[in-house]
């Protein structure tokens, strides 16, 4: 017998063998049980998920012998044509290779003539998106009037870049990226039925290195027997998903407990001249650290932890090493991370300095003390005549900054906004710390009448999210108010890039002393920008 990979081996032949889209396929049984097929259908989501594949056992369905049915026999001439790809009836159409008009004229020629044996013909469209403008005219006048037997399903990973005229006219099913666990599940069943032997923990680690896509973990699994037969250690899993193992993150997390500096750089560097994809170590330890805030959070984190029992016991171990707030802070510092390896020219640079920060968070987390220093500063260019201190602020207890100008009646202005933007941070750090951290990013854009709107660069859209959730929000617009000494509401907006930074670096910008540099370094660490000149 000819080997076949797994992932066709395995491909789903009915419905109920779908895995983890019931919210689709029951749907589209219910059409054909009640006669209500529609003429067009989009399939969206993530590439791996199955969206082919349920366009082709709806095809077997709707073509099956004594169809259409709600279960397609799996064994007549059609349905066996189908699974292999050479039904005449129903036609796959690569758009990414087959992106022209020619092809889509050659299709508006071809739907006219009646099904050959089926009932329907079924043109299946893979990566519609990719399809020229034209090209999405001519099929856009085909789906205005259909022949009565044409069915349309258009799969697409991304389907904001379909025109809407086409959307419109279709009906959407958004599939979705399987979990860690329904992946483990289906690697188990096939893992059983070819007799294979591997370690529990190995199950995990391809589950996991798919990404939520059965296809790609069906292929590791192929790479993995191919590599080393029947027996696969959680080593060679490892090696072959390009991840690192469970116990590296258990390892570098241990770091950032203990500040150990030269320890995880150390790490770090193993990492890499291990050879191991820089991105995708980065949102594990991104998925890490959402787990550890996920135990020390939650009262049932089994439900929520996509990791084997045993696992989930060490992550509620390590959990209890740290506040909510600090891992906050450290997800905001990974999250960061993730969006800088993606664009930098040397992936180690950026994974280096998150490392670094995260072992020294003690220090970038004094942020009132380096506020007061910049309070003092705002002072002396303000025309003060007291000098920054050189010694550095204590870290006690945040203080109320005393600035003597907010006691005066003032009119408001943008101008004004910005000017006391540092001290308005200062006094959200003093109430809350994961505000104050959500907000570092963040800029001043516009005000209109008393409505402020602060702006946050799509980066940081996931800090906005945080400061609109809850009281945060409102603990911001009282700060203000407090302030500015106007009733101040605040809207928060994600733009394409934040431009000028109205911001303590322009207060700064000025200064030329030693001291100030010093200073400007810190803020800048904190405030995640660029000195730039206006
Ligand atoms: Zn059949």
């Amino acid at each position: 017998m000819s080997y076949i990979v797994f992932a066709r081996k395995w491909r789903p032949k009915d419905f109920n063998s779908v895995l983890g889209q019931e919210h689709v396929t029951t749907t589209l049984r219910n059409a054909i049980a009640q006669n209500r097929v529609a003429h067009a259908y989009i399939f969206s989501g993530p590439r791996g998920v199955g969206k082919t594949t349920t366009a082709r056992i709806f095809a077997m369905a709707l073509n099956c012998k004594d169809g259409p049915t709600k279960e397609p026999c799996g064994a007549c001439d059609s349905c066996k044509e189908i699974s292999n790809s050479t039904n005449l009836d129903v036609i796959e159409i690569d758009g990414a290779s087959n992106r022209g008009i020619d092809e889509v004229r050659a299709l508006r020629e071809n739907i006219k003539f009646a099904p050959t044996r089926g009932k329907f013909k079924v043109y299946i469209i893979d990566e519609v998106h990719m399809l020229t403008e034209e090209a999405f005219n001519a099929l856009l006048k085909t789906l205005e009037e259909p022949p009565a037997h044409a069915i349309f399903i258009f799969a697409t990973t991304r389907p904001y870049k379909v025109p809407s005229t086409i959307l419109s006219r279709c009906q959407r099913f958004d599939f979705k990226r399987l979990t860690v666990n329904e992946i483990a599940g289906k690697l188990k069943e096939i893992i059983k039925s070819e007799k294979l032997d591997i370690e529990e923990e190995a199950i995990y680690t391809i589950a996991r290195a798919a990404e939520g896509a059965m296809r790609d973990a069906e292929s590791m699994l192929d790479q993995l027997v191919s590599f080393c037969g029947k027996k696969i250690d959680v080593e060679s899993a490892t090696a072959v998903s390009g991840t690192v193992g469970q116990e590296v993150l258990f390892d570098f997390t241990e770091k950032v407990i203990n500040k150990d500096t030269p320890g995880i750089l150390k790490l770090v560097d193993g990492i890499i001249s291990g050879g191991k994809d820089i991105p995708q170590f980065v949102n594990s330890l991104v998925v890490h650290f959402r787990n550890l805030l996920v135990a020390k959070t939650s009262d049932d984190p089994q439900a929520l932890i996509d990791l084997p029992k045993e696992m989930i016991e060490g992550i509620c171990a390590q959990a209890k090493s740290f506040s909510s707030e600090t891992l906050l802070y450290i997800l905001t510092v990974l999250m960061n991370t993730q969006d800088s390896v993606r664009r930098a020219i040397s992936q180690r640079i950026p994974l280096e300095l998150a490392a670094i920060r995260l072992t020294r968070r003690d220090d970038l987390l004094s942020l009132t003390s380096i506020l007061d220093r910049i309070g003092q500063l705002e002072k002396k260019l303000e025309g003060g005549t007291d000098k920054p201190e050189t010694k550095p602020a204590p870290k006690a207890e945040p203080q109320q900054h005393k600035d003597e100008k907010i006691t005066e009646p003032l009119s408001l202005s943008f101008e004004r906004v910005c000017e006391v933007w540092p001290n308005f941070l200062r006094s959200i750090l003093s109430k809350k710390m994961s505000v104050a951290l959500f907000l570092q990013p963040a800029q001043p854009l516009k005000l209109e009448e008393k409505l402020l709107t602060i702006a946050f660069s799509k980066e940081h859209n996931f800090h906005k999210e945080a400061l609109e959730a809850n009281g945060n929000r409102k603990m911001i617009e009282n700060a203000l108010s407090e302030i500015l000494r106007h009733d101040i509401r605040v809207d928060m907006k994600v733009v394409e890039a934040l431009e000028k930074k109205v911001s303590v670096e322009d207060l700064l910008q000025e200064e030329h002393q030693e001291e100030t540099h010093e200073v400007v370094k810190s803020a800048l660490e904190i405030f995640g920008g660029n000195l730039k000149k206006r």
